[in-house]
C-alpha cells in the first residue's frame, strides 16, 4: 500500500496511551461510582479504547456496541451518520456514556447522543480519546478526552487507513517523504 512507501510519525505513543487511559479511567470510576454506567462503544474506531479503557474503570460497567459509519474509506465526512448497527436495550435509568476514538467534525458523537437519548437514558455523555476542534461543524464539546491534536489525519489504534492499521499499537501520522 502506498502508506508503506511514506513516513509515519508517532503522534501518541503507547505510554502517552496508557497515561492517558489511566487519567480517564480514574476520573470515570470517580464520577460514575454511585450511577448505573453503560458505556456504548461506536464500532469499529473505537474497538481498541474501549477494551482498554473499560479495563481501567474500578466499577460495575454494562458494556454495549453500535456501528456508525459516515466516512466509507473517504477521508471526508460525508455528514451523514447511517447507523449499521443499533443497541436493542431499554436505557431507562442509565448513565450512558459513549465512547468513541475520535471526535472530527463532531457529527457523529452529536448524532450518537441525540438517538440514545430518545431510548430515555438517565444522561448522556461522551468519551474520546482524540479531539480535532479546528474541524468541527457542529457545537460539540468531549465531557471525557484524552488528547487534543492539530487537523492530521491519524492511524492506528483502532483508526483506520483504507480500513486497514487498525492493529497498530500507537496513534500515527502519515506524512511523504520529501516533507
Ligand atoms: P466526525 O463525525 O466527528 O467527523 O467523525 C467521526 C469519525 O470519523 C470517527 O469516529 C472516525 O471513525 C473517523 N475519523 C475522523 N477523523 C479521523 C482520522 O483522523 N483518522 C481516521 N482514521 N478516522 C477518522
Ligand atoms: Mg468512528
Amino acid at each position: 500500500m502506498d502508506i508503506e512507501k511514506k513516513v509515519w510519525e508517532v503522534l501518541l505513543s503507547e505510554e502517552e496511551i496508557s497515561e492517558t487511559l489511566k487519567r480517564l479511567g480514574k476520573q470515570i470510576s470517580k464520577d460514575y461510582e454511585t450511577k448505573k454506567l453503560l458505556v456504548v462503544s461506536l464500532l469499529k474506531g473505537s474497538f481498541i479504547f474501549t477494551a482498554d479503557i473499560v479495563r481501567r474503570l474500578s466499577i460495575p460497567v454494562r458494556i454495549e456496541f453500535m456501528t456508525t459509519s459516515s466516512y466509507g474509506d473517504s477521508e471526508e465526512t460525508s455528514g451523514r451518520v447511517k447507523i449499521v448497527t443499533d443497541i436493542n436495550k431499554d436505557l431507562t435509568g442509565y448513565d450512558v456514556l459513549i465512547v468513541d476514538d475520535i471526535t472530527d467534525s463532531g457529527i457523529t458523537m452529536k448524532f450518537v447522543m441525540d438517538h440514545l437519548r430518545k431510548k430515555n437514558p438517565k444522561s448522556v455523555k461522551s468519551c474520546v480519546l482524540l479531539d480535532k476542534p479546528d474541524r468541527r461543524k457542529v457545537v460539540l464539546k468531549p465531557d471525557y478526552l484524552g488528547v487534543t491534536i492539530p487537523d492530521k489525519f491519524v492511524v492506528g489504534y483502532g483508526l483506520n487507513y483504507g480500513e486497514y492499521y487498525r492493529n497498530i499499537p500507537y496513534v500515527f501520522v502519515v506524512t511523504s517523504k520529501d516533507r
